[in-house]
């Protein structure tokens, strides 16, 4: 654990940061859903300054950027939760973070799946409504489950003909055996998908026409069809984690009250060790489903402190391990995941820091070559834009400019440091033009 994980020069605190990957067999809808998460945060954070003079012409040109980075490495979300944001108030006015790191979707890229489920805490595992766990989708739980990377389903296309959510919730359960149960039900399917059933909160959103915001029930304003789906799935919910959870499992059996915090404390501590997997449901489509699922990643995905730190060995010393602890205070080192030849900037050297920090004007090492470069720029691929940055955190990602002798999967660290984390195993790098 950080000494100081609350550095206040931070953009955002480490326990409010998440580095996820999406997950899906090409057509789930990752696309669709990564760009409905940027606009819905990008949305969020322009709402949370209102005063800055967002023009037409802005909003214009972030959409276009928005096109950009979509299919960039690594996109960083950030945005405040204001009180009457959502109903989800756990956060109200804090800032969230959340790196959407690329994970490609395709079968031959496996090696580089790989490659991205090393720098990335979590994954949202995205499933279509219809066609429900495909061939494909369970190598990558394979490779999620080999570097124990903690995963959240999201059941998407519940609009479409043939959608059923229990069906593919079923085979989670059967053919990737994971022990599962659903915390955000769809209401409705096929056209008359209508909105979500919080299963955690006891509450449900009902899809506006706009799309955008919907409303929010009580159970007690739910139909009684809903109300009773709504208790029964809390019950599977609390019944599943409570076999898992000792804390949650004592209450159980002692019939104490179960609150909607005790039951998300649990289920999160149940996913990041992976015994659990939280299943929500709904559509790409619906803005406000889209919400819950950001809502999801924060509750119950790790933060880089709720994760065993990075390991590496002294590159003069095979017998020296040494970790890599999410501190800012601690010697900067960072894992080079992709290299990335990008339009506008150039070569931009994708980095996850696992540990320290690192600003522009620093020499970085790499301990597999013996040299040290000056980093000229750092940049970070946001929402809506490209943001030069002048410092990056621990367990944050950004992307170096100027670096030239990296290779992806090397270490680059302060000089002292001088471990290499992990040897690395990965193929030659595949420099995509963005
Ligand atoms: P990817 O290959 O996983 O990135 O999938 P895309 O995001 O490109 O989506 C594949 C197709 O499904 C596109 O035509 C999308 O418009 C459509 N799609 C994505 N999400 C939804 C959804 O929630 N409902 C419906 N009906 N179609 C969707």
């Amino acid at each position: 654990m950080s000494s100081n994980p609350n550095n206040p020069n931070r953009p955002c605190p480490l326990e409010r940061t998440r580095n996820i990957g999406i997950a899906a067999h090409i057509d789930a809808g990752k696309t669709t859903l990564t760009e409905r998460i940027l606009f819905y945060t990008g949305m969020i954070h322009r709402i949370g300054e209102v005063h800055d003079g967002a023009t037409t012409t802005d909003h214009m040109e972030q959409e276009r950027e928005r096109g950009i980075t979509i299919t960039s490495a690594a996109v960083t979300c950030e945005w405040v939760q204001k009180p009457n944001d959502g109903i989800f108030k756990l956060f109200e006015s804090e800032k969230q973070r959340v790196n959407i790191i690329d994970t490609p979707g395709h079968v031959d890229f496996t090696a580089e799946v790989e490659r991205s489920l090393r720098v990335l805490d979590g994954t949202i595992v995205v499933f279509c409504g219809v066609a429900g766990v495909q061939p494909q989708t369970e190598t990558v739980w394979r490779q999620a489950t080999k570097y124990n990377v903690p995963r959240i389903v999201f059941v998407n296309k519940m609009d479409r003909v043939g959608a059923d959510f229990n069906n593919v919730l079923n085979e989670v359960r059967e053919k990737l055996h994971a022990t599962a149960a659903a915390v955000l039900i769809p209401i409705g399917a096929e056209d008359q998908l209508r909105g979500q059933i919080d299963v955690v909160n006891q509450q449900a959103v009902i899809y506006s026409d706009d799309d955008k915001f919907g409303s929010t029930f009580t159970i007690e304003e739910l139909s009684e069809d809903q109300k009773l789906i709504a208790m029964e799935a809390r019950e599977e919910l609390i019944d599943t984690v409570a076999d898992l959870d000792d804390e949650l499992g004592e209450k159980y059996l002692m019939e104490e009250e179960i609150t909607p915090g005790d039951l998300k404390s649990a289920i999160r501590r149940v996913t990041i060790a992976n015994k659990f997997v939280p299943v929500s449901g709904g559509s790409a489509f619906k803005n406000k489903g889209v919400q819950f699922l950001v809502d999801a990643v924060i509750d119950y995905l790790p933060s880089p402190l709720d994760v065993v730190p990075a390991k590496g060995q002294k590159a003069n010393d095979e017998e020296a391990v040494v970790i890599a602890e999410a501190d800012d205070n601690k010697l900067f080192c960072s894992l080079a995941f992709k290299l990335w030849a990008d339009k506008y900037v150039g070569k931009l050297v994708f980095f996850r820091v696992y540990s320290g920090t690192v600003s522009k004007g620093d020499s970085v090492y790499n301990p597999r070559t013996g040299k040290q470069e000056r980093v000229s720029r750092i940049i970070q691929v946001q929402a809506d834009k490209h943001e030069e940055i002048e410092t990056c955190y621990a367990g944050d990602i950004a992307a170096f400019v100027g670096i030239k002798n990296v290779t992806t999967g090397d270490t680059l660290c302060n000089k002292k440091f001088d471990i290499m984390l992990e040897p690395p195993t990965f193929p030659e790098p595949v420099i995509a033009m963005a």
